[in-house]
């Protein structure tokens, strides 16, 4: 990382660069999550759900690319193993419930948004006046992250 890119970014960059490792083990986990729900959910009404899952488990993809991309700039590495996953959570890991409980499935999808949303108000008020780049980059997952808890509570 240059010297001003450093200089600018106002804050303990070791510090930000874990909570950034954090929640992109959060993105790692919802992307599973959401993806092999979204291979073992059936039943009558399942379509809409599963094609939901899909595309928002590409924009949990997304978010931990933006991240890893970010941690990079920072001069970090993003966490190099998937058991860290587990380990540096914020928001944990729901096991898809029984595959016709349609509405249990939405409920923990519901809840893993919401979950995402607190981690990337906090990020976003951790880095306001501090780092704008990573402050742009937090807002803007954010964002995502409300779409996603709408999409998922329009289809309950
Ligand atoms: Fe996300
Ligand atoms: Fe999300």
């Amino acid at each position: 990382m240059g010297k001003k890119a450093q200089e600018i970014v106002g804050m303990k960059v070791e510090e930000l660069v874990e909570q950034l490792n954090r929640a992109y083990a959060d993105e790692w986990l919802a992307f599973y999550q959401y993806w092999v729900a979204a291979q073992i959910a059936s039943g009558r009404g399942s379509q809409p759900v599963v094609e939901e899952l899909t595309r928002i488990a590409d924009e949990e993809l997304e978010h931990a690319e933006e991240l890893a991309q970010r941690i990079v700039q920072l001069g970090g590495k993003p966490l190099p193993h998937p058991k860290l996953w587990l380990e540096k959570t914020n928001c944990g890991y729901s096991e898809p419930p029984d595959s016709r409980d349609l509405e249990k499935l939405l409920r923990t999808s519901i809840d893993a948004e919401r979950c995402a949303a607190s981690v990337y108000q906090k990020l976003a008020t951790l880095t306001h006046s501090k780092d704008h780049i990573t402050y742009q980059l937090v807002c803007h997952i954010l964002a995502e992250e409300l779409n996603h808890e709408d999409a998922f509570e329009n289809l309950i």
